[in-house]
């Protein structure tokens, strides 16, 4: 049995927190003399750079307490993260660390040298290159936000472990991988290769932030903040994945990272693989959680139907609203299938070339009005999904 701890927490307060993160860890069994002389690599989700009530990153006070639990115990606490978009500096000053790493002295990660991880046992790919600053601790702790996601349906542990690439190879990374099974399974390849590709094997433990998570179109500012009130500890990302998505509500089989990670060996195989301590799921589930509108069946059809005219009747586009957008262009900037381009004639959107798009829905991610939405193709308003 593995096991995820669910502990009730409602709200940021540092105290609390410690309380919280302290309580959880114990409850999976954690060592914390572990921490002790460690160099330990925490990586929260920095997204984007977004003010901590958008529910976009990590909350700043989350961050701070498991700093400084780590420092308490003896450990250097190293801010690591690639984060998506922007500087990580600026992404640090909007998103309440840049005052944390500087309150409590902390090392902050070269993240743009590369080292590569080698993991056989891979399904996709057997070598894949992250930062070199997770080679640079001893461990690692994953600090995930629950949120929904309009490509992977759910945001949490196994997915937050993306940022450990930089820049934009997570780009490249999308186009090789343009439909969410073949990207999940490739997300799970890293998730093992993390595990078992260091030359000394690293602990690592995900400790989920979804005190306040994000609901409807996640996870950049178009989602909306959804109070929670739960801290989700454990040391397998799909188990405690599978949690958080009890916890909101969502079907876990939607989740291809969770589906997909059933079937991969170094992690749980099935729901009865996993021991829930500390509070039940039934106690903590929250209600009336939206999920992204994206549709599961949409993204079924896009495993097989991938040319552009069947892909422009079937899947929901990206769809742009000129009331909102200010033509900053990030979208473009982002986009991995170049299929973004300034705005033409006088339109006051940005051009979209829907036959290049491969519906990863970065440009939402990353939009900083949320100025684009999902428009669905003209078969499924017929159709019905
Ligand atoms: S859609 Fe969003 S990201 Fe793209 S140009 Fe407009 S405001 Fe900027
Ligand atoms: S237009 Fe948007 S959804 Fe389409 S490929 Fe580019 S970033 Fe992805």
């Amino acid at each position: 049995m593995t096991q995820v701890a669910l502990i009730k927490c409602s709200d940021y307060d540092d105290d609390l927190l410690i309380k919280v993160i302290k309580d959880g860890l114990g409850k999976i069994g954690f060592d914390f003399a572990q921490f002790k002389n460690a160099r330990v690599g925490l990586k929260p989700n920095l997204l984007m750079a977004a003010t901590p009530e958008k529910a976009v990153t990590t909350h700043p006070s989350f961050f701070k307490a498991v700093a400084r639990i780590v420092i308490e115990q003896g450990g250097t606490p190293v801010l690591t993260e690639c984060n998506g978009f922007g500087s990580l500096r600026s992404v640090m000053n909007s998103a309440g660390y840049a005052e944390v790493v500087k309150e409590l002295g902390m090392e902050v990660g070269k993240m743009e040298e590369i080292a590569s991880l080698r993991y056989p046992q891979a399904k996709l790919i057997k070598r894949i290159d992250i930062s070199k600053a997770f080679f640079d601790v001893d461990m690692i702790i994953n600090l995930p936000k629950l949120k929904t996601h309009g490509f992977t349906y759910m945001s949490g542990a196994v997915k937050n472990l993306f940022g450990t690439i930089p820049g934009l190879r997570k780009a490249r990374m999308h186009l090789r991988f343009p439909e969410p099974n073949g990207f999940s399974e490739w997300l799970l390849d890293l998730n093992g290769a993390l595990l078992n590709g260091f030359e000394k094997p690293k602990t690592i433990i995900h400790i989920m932030d979804a005190i306040v998570g994000q609901e409807g179109e996640g996870p950049g500012p178009s989602g909306t903040p959804k109070k929670i009130g739960a801290v989700i500890f454990g040391s397998d990302p799909v188990a405690v994945d599978f949690v958080a998505a009890g916890v909101a509500g969502l079907d876990y089989k939607k989740v291809p990272t969770i589906m997909l990670g059933f079937k991969r060996d170094f992690t749980v195989s099935s729901p009865e693989d996993i021991s829930v301590i500390g509070q039940s799921i039934e106690d903590l589930r929250v209600k009336n959680f939206q999920p992204t509108k994206s549709s599961i069946s949409s993204h079924i059809l896009r495993g097989w139907l991938v040319g552009p005219t069947v892909k422009n009747i079937f899947i929901e586009k990206p769809w742009p609203s000129e009331e909102k957008c200010t033509l900053c262009y990030k979208c473009m900037s982002v986009c991995p299938a170049g299929a973004i381009s300034q705005a033409q004639d006088s339109k006051k959107i940005p051009l979209y070339d829907y036959k290049k798009c491969i519906r990863c829905y970065c440009c939402i991610e990353f939009c900083p009005e949320a100025a684009i939405s999902l428009k669905k193709g003209k078969l499924q308003w017929l159709l019905g999904f």
